[in-house]
């Protein structure tokens, strides 16, 4: 099974040496990259900044990217090559709207950023999806609305499956997360660590569609 993860933030520059990003560690990622390889899948990873892939095994083609337009690129050339794609990255939803290659002066008034909406990465690249290709989502929200807005994600962004995990997740070892698939069919494995999480999804993905 050919694998492609995605994992990490993404960095929306303000100008020459600001950006909007996350708290997002990649650490999702990276436990099913290696789980992947522990499978004997081959395996692919799109690596946001600042996410330390030393611990991946060599056999595992790393490339990088910054900002969500480059998510996309790299996406447009791996995902016709993939069986299965699993999108941990944690996307920009905005970005500012006007960047400069200068720095921005301080000053002693408000500074306004007006931002846009990025692409909905996820949803672009599901949409160019083969027959025998998967494309399983992650939603990162409170307890409280977690399984609602995760279900609605998976219907807009015409996704296979979607990982729900509570906003706790973020940047931590440990993972509470929820699976549901487009047939409605929901499993909790339970909290466990992220290592953990990573070998049930690999597994959860190829006991369920035979690719
Ligand atoms: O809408 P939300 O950001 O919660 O969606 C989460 C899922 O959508 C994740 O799989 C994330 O990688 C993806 N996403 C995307 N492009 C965006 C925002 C999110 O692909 N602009």
């Amino acid at each position: 099974m050919n694998l492609l993860i995605t994992a990490g933030p993404t960095r929306e520059p303000i100008d020459a040496v600001r950006f909007i990003s996350n708290r997002s560690s990649g650490r999702m990622g990276l436990a099913i990259a290696q789980a992947g390889v522990d499978a004997g899948c081959k395996v692919t990873m799109l690596l946001g900044p600042g996410v330390d892939d030393a611990t991946l095994p060599k056999a595992v083609r790393v490339e990088r990217f910054e900002t969500t337009d480059d998510l996309l690129q790299l996406l447009n050339v791996h995902f016709p090559k993939a069986d299965v794609l699993i999108m941990a990255a944690a996307v920009a939803d905005y970005r500012p709207l006007q960047t400069t290659d200068e720095k921005i002066p301080r000053a002693e008034t408000n500074l306004t950023l007006t931002m846009e909406p990025t692409p909905d990465v996820v949803a672009t690249v599901a949409k160019q999806k083969r027959t025998a290709q998967r494309v399983v989502g992650f939603a990162l929200e409170s307890n409280k609305t977690l399984a609602g807005r995760a279900r609605a994600k998976l219907a807009r962004k015409g996704l296979d499956a979607i990982v729900a995990n509570p906003l706790e997740t973020m940047d931590s070892d440990a993972v509470d997360a929820m699976w549901i698939d487009a047939s409605g069919q929901s499993e909790s494995p339970g909290k466990m660590a992220k290592e953990k999480f990573g070998a049930w999804l690999v597994h959860k993905v190829s006991s369920d569609w035979d690719l």
